[in-house]
């Protein structure tokens, strides 16, 4: 016996790594530096997992609650973000900097952890400098450093637009409908 492995085929083929990237620097475009363009597939099905090297690294990315991310390095320096969910959806999106190949530029790009480690430095220096003078400043200023840097590196600086499937038609990227917001 046959089993069909993709039983509800639609007009849509299963979307190949290539596809993924390619649609997606066309929406990161249109969305513009403000907002992160991400894809979402419903499911495994909508997929085609063998177009896909092997993940470069599994390092997670910030807590959007997925289960499972998976980063693919794309010859030009970026890199594919895939984040796997518990109802089986799998959203992709751009690194502008790819996380496996430059982890600290990675989240200095992408996340607040620059900024929030600026500012733990400031607020906690200033505070340990009242409370303990030079010593306290510097003490309380490396500990707020520490903790902002922490805490921004799962603070990412754009907002998620999602669009989801089966609205984007690969074969036409530029055709796109209704987008979704998360
Ligand atoms: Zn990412």
């Amino acid at each position: 016996m046959i089993i069909n492995p993709y039983p509800c085929k639609s007009e849509y083929s299963p979307a190949t790594a290539t596809a993924i990237a390619y649609t997606l620097r066309h929406l990161q475009e249109q969305v513009g530096q403000e907002e992160t363009a991400v894809v979402r597939l419903s499911s495994d099905d909508h997929i085609d997992w063998d177009s896909f090297p092997v993940p470069a690294c599994g390092l997670p990315g910030s807590d959007v609650g997925q289960i499972a991310d998976m980063r693919f390095s794309l010859t030009d320096g970026t890199g594919l973000h895939g984040q796997r969910f518990p109802d089986g959806r799998v959203e992709f999106h751009l690194d502008q900097v790819d996380a496996c190949r430059a982890p600290i530029e990675h989240g200095a790009r992408e996340t607040r952890m620059v900024q929030y480690g600026a500012w733990g430095a400031l607020v906690f220096g200033a505070l340990g400098y009242v409370a303990d003078g030079p010593r306290g400043a510097l003490l309380w200023g490396g500990l707020g450093a520490g903790g902002g840097v922490a805490f921004g590196a799962n603070t990412p600086k754009r907002s998620r637009r999602v669009f989801a499937l089966p609205e984007i038609p690969f074969s036409n990227p530029l055709a796109i409908r209704q987008p979704t917001y998360s």
